[in-house]
Order: C-alpha cells, then sequence, then structure tokens
C-alpha cells in the first residue's frame, strides 16, 4: 500500500527529527500533499495515525494536511498560471489554449513539526 510506505517514511522523519532535538512530545506535523501525487488523504491519515499510535513520542500527534495550489504552463503561449480551487482548468487564461502542462502538485513535504 502507497499510502502505508509514505507515512512510515514520514514518521520516520518526524522520530528522527525529534530525537535530534531531544523532544519528548510531537504536538503537530505539517505535511504538503499534491494534487496530483496519487497520495489518498484519508488513508494517508489512518496509516499515520495507526503507526504514530504505536510511538511514545507521537501518540498524541495532530497531523495537518494541506494541497497546494496546481501551477500549469501553457504549451501555446508560455505563459504559467496557477489553478483555481477545484483544479479544473482547461484553458489558458491567456490565449485560450488547451495544451496544458501541470507542474508540481506531485509532492509529499514534511512542512513544519512542533514537538516540545
Ligand atoms: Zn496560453
Amino acid at each position: 500500500m502507497h499510502e502505508l510506505s509514505l507515512a512510515q517514511a514520514l514518521i520516520d522523519e518526524v522520530l528522527r527529527l525529534s530525537a535530534e532535538h531531544g523532544a519528548k512530545k510531537v504536538l503537530r506535523v505539517d505535511v504538503m500533499i499534491g494534487a496530483f501525487s496519487g497520495v489518498v488523504q484519508d488513508s494517508f491519515r489512518f496509516c499515520f495515525e495507526t503507526l504514530a499510535s504505536a510511538c511514545e513520542s507521537t501518540v498524541d500527534t495532530a497531523l495537518m494536511i494541506e494541497t497546494p495550489p496546481v501551477s500549469y504552463l501553457c504549451i501555446g503561449c508560455g505563459h504559467a498560471f496557477k489553478a483555481d480551487k477545484d483544479m479544473r482548468v482547461v484553458i489558458c487564461p491567456s490565449c485560450h489554449g488547451g495544451e496544458l502542462f501541470p507542474q508540481g502538485g506531485d509532492e509529499l513535504l514534511l512542512v513544519r513539526i512542533e514537538m516540545e
């Protein structure tokens, strides 16, 4: 399962960082998951929480998931722009061309971690 290995990698990173800082507890973890990453957020959250509950320092960790807006590059005119909220841009706002190339959106990033 894709989400399980990603959640495991995130937990490993979080535990490594908290050990590095001598933290006892991880309060909150913010991640950014791109719209094209193929990650099912509910499933990812479930895996994360299951793994986190097995560890003393992450048992109460709150997971915050953000989805950054996707950017497109128009093949026709080279105009780069951000997609609207529901990510359903199908034409270029500059030349009204329909050949668009998505940029980014496949990331899974650890943005912030709060610990004590
Ligand atoms: Zn264009």
